[in-house]
């Protein structure tokens, strides 16, 4: 098709159809519609400008990246997941595959990189891999996409099948303790050593919970020879 008869088309369609924001229901202009959400939106969702502790959750101060030792990375969470806009943005995502939201999301991950003081340039972006049969039920994994918006506007290598998942595990809301959670983890996933040895990563996900996968994530990465892991996740729970 030639592309001014494809030009008028979308004009057509916009007419008919105007594109609204994922989250206000207003319709968008042009710039704002790659992203899914208008730029008021955007502006108004409430990034995180520090670290947290993996495991108490702690805000942790500007000069302080460690609180809990034994927590072998840290953890960059960029949006608080009680907000309603960032849950809707992440369910959008998810189940009703609005991937666009993964550009949003990733926006507000760099953003909160920024507030933080972070400017990554010897890390290699990788995500949080899904069971190659959970991929296929839900179609694509939101993890994969984030990552690859992300190390895409940093400019930097990502790597989708650094890490792999060998173990279908069951949902972590049906284990309850910390313990369960880590039992049901554990082995669940494999990296390869020639992509992330010596490596510095971020490791993305979408949402922080309890924290079992990404540990045992981060874990199986300095197995398999990983230096710094940073793990980036769109929204802590
Ligand atoms: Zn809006
Ligand atoms: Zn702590």
């Amino acid at each position: 098709m030639p592309s001014s008869f494809v030009k008028i088309w979308e004009t057509v369609l916009d007419i008919l159809f105007p594109p609204l924001c994922t989250l206000c229901e207003k319709t968008m202009n042009r710039d704002e519609r790659e992203d899914g959400i208008c730029a008021s939106c955007i502006s108004s969702i409430p990034v995180k400008t520090a670290f947290t502790c993996p495991k108490c959750r702690a805000r942790l101060a500007e000069n302080k990246k460690v609180c809990h030792k034994d927590m072998p990375f840290y953890l960059a969470a960029a949006l608080p997941y009680g907000d309603e806009r960032v849950k809707k943005l992440i369910w959008k995502l998810k189940y009703e595959k609005h991937t666009y939201a993964a550009r949003s999301l990733a926006r507000l991950m760099r953003e909160h990189l920024e507030a933080v003081g972070v400017s990554p340039s010897d890390f290699t972006f990788v995500p949080i891999p899904l069971h190659k049969s959970r991929e296929r039920e839900r179609g694509f994994n939101q993890s994969e996409l984030i990552g690859a918006f992300i190390a895409n506007a940093f400019q930097l290598p990502f790597e989708r099948k650094a890490l792999i998942r060998i173990k279908k595990t069951s949902a972590q809301a049906e284990t309850k303790n910390r313990n369960e959670r880590k039992e049901n983890m554990a082995g669940a996933f494999s990296a390869r050593e020639s992509i992330v040895k010596n490596k510095n990563i971020f490791l993305v996900d979408d949402v922080y919970t309890s924290g079992a996968t990404i540990e045992e994530a981060v874990r199986t990465l300095k197995k398999a020879g990983a230096k710094h892991v940073v793990a980036l996740v769109a929204a802590l729970a």
